[in-house]
Order: structure tokens, then sequence, then C-alpha cells
């Protein structure tokens, strides 16, 4: 599928899932409009080389001015968001009486209410031109909870319920809402995870099998470019017609 003449807004799109998905819709033909800290330089260069028009805005999305900036940036220098991807997400871990009050806020605003802003601003502009796609990356923490997670479960519940909500409004027309839930993927976020569990055992790889193992029957982790061909799927006019939808892509965790 082409998505030649279409531009994609992908948050948190300097690492890991974020730019598995930019490198996938910037493959399929769209011009990118990337997001994220750190050097977006390398990234830059990356998405380039499939052809279309790429520029980074260094939005801090737990900012909604900043929010706001990014998407006038997109509508002045890229006619507007087609397709907006909302996956910038941070995570912490504690137990709910040991939990940061300021890591609890700054989850709910980067996982959350950055969702919300983005899609409020980008909805007139799609509605304007008939067409949208918006994608929102949950988890299957949207889904089920685990320990420790508290502000992350609560947050990624809160996208899947404001996706059918947005689902529902954009239902008479071209533009569709979903969420995709991945189980564990073997990025920066995650690493930290394993790292942690590690540095109590001196094991690495062990802390990585039992991560796994312990929730993601596969033994295998998804990847960022399967999350990115389940998005392009979700922009194509095959998808047109899933709305609301929270799919799990997860080695099978939500089977059991
Ligand atoms: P990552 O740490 O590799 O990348 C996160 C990206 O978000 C980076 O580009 C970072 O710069 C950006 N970011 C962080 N805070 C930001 C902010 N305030 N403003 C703008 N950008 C910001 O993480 P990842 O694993 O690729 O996670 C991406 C998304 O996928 C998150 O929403 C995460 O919850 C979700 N997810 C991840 C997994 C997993 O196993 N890795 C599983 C399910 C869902």
């Amino acid at each position: 599928m082409s998505l030649q003449g279409k531009t994609a807004l992908v948050t948190g799109s300097t690492s890991g899932i974020g730019l598995g998905i930019a490198l996938t819709l910037a493959k399929a033909g769209a011009n990118l409009v990337l997001n994220g800290f750190g050097d977006a330089s390398a990234v830059i260069e990356q998405v380039r080389q499939y052809g279309g028009k790429v520029g980074h805005h260094p939005a801090d999305v737990s900012d909604v001015g900043q929010i706001a900036d990014m998407i006038a940036y997109a509508e002045r220098e890229f006619g507007g968001v087609d397709i907006l991807v909302n996956n910038a997400g941070i995570q912490h871990v504690d137990a709910v009486e040991d939990f940061p009050v300021e890591s609890w806020d700054k989850i709910i605003a980067i996982n959350l209410s950055s969702v919300f802003h983005s899609t409020r601003l980008c909805l007139p502009g799609m509605r304007a031109k008939g067409w949208g796609r918006i994608v929102n990356i949950a988890s299957v923490h949207g889904l089920v909870g685990s320990t420790g997670k508290a502000a992350y479960v609560a947050a990624k519940h809160g996208v899947i319920g404001l996706t059918k909500v947005v689902g529902l409004e954009t239902a008479a027309s071209q533009i569709t809402c979903n969420a995709i839930c991945p189980g564990w993927v073997l990025t920066p976020l995650v690493q930290k995870q394993i790292d942690d569990r590690g540095a109590e055992t001196g094991d690495i790889e062990q802390a990585k099998h039992d991560l796994l193992a312990e929730k993601q029957p596969s033994l295998e982790f998804v990847t960022p470019s399967q999350l990115g061909e389940l998005t392009l799927f979700l922009c194509s006019d095959a998808g047109a017609q899933v709305r609301g939808a929270a799919w799990n892509i997860d080695g099978g965790w939500l089977a059991r």
C-alpha cells in the first residue's frame, strides 16, 4: 500500500517502537514528522533514505503548549497531519505506596494526556481533509494489570478508553482511531527493566529469559518493525472498518 502524499506524525520516534513505525511508514511513501528526545540527526538520515520529506520537532509531550507548537509546525511545513501515531511513553516501577508522586504525574501526562491533546489538535485538520488515521500505542497493560506499574497501567487503560470514544466520534467518517497493545518489545524502556532484574542476580541473559517466561508464551520479543506493519495495515483501506479497537500483538500474553 502506498502512503505517498500523506504525512505521519509519530511521537517518541527517536528510539524503539516509534522509530520502527516511522521507518515502516516512510518505506510506504509517507512524509514523516519525527519527535522525541536525543540527537535526531542519525534518525532523520535513516528515515530520509526512503525519499519522502522528513522533519523533527523536539516537543516535550508532557507540555500541552509544545504539543500545539509541534502540530502547528506539521501544518506549516507539511500541510497537516494525516496519520497520527501517539507512541511516546515512559515507565516507572514501584509499589503503589512507594510510587513517587512526580513519577505518577509525569507518566499520566506523557502516556495519557498527550494522546488527548495531540488527538484534539489534529482532528480538525483530518476532518477538513476528510481522511485520517490515529493509532495509539497502548500496551497489553491497557487490558491487564501487573504489579509495580500503577501509573503505566492506569494510563494505558485510559488510552484504550479514549481510543473507543474517538473511534465512536469519528465512526461516520473516513477517520479511524485504534490502539495497538504490544507485549514485550526489546527497546531501551524494557532493557532498563531487564537490567534492574539482572542487577539483583548478576545474570542479564537469565533476567531476559525470566521476563519473557513470566508473561509471553512465545518466549520471543515483538519487534518494532512488526508494530510498524500493523500500523501500516490500520492505515490501509483494508483497515478502514477497524474502529475503536485495542489490538494485542503480544506473543500470546493475553491468551492465557
Ligand atoms: P523507548 O524508551 O525506546 O522510546 C520512547 C520514545 O519516547 C523516545 O523517542 C523518547 O525520546 C520519547 N519520549 C519520552 N518522553 C518523551 C516526552 N516527554 N516527549 C516527547 N518524547 C518523549 O520506548 P519504547 O519501548 O519504544 O516505547 C514506545 C511506546 O510503546 C510507549 O508508549 C510504551 O509504553 C509502549 N510500549 C512498549 C512496550 C515495550 O515492551 N517496549 C510494550 C508495550 C507498549
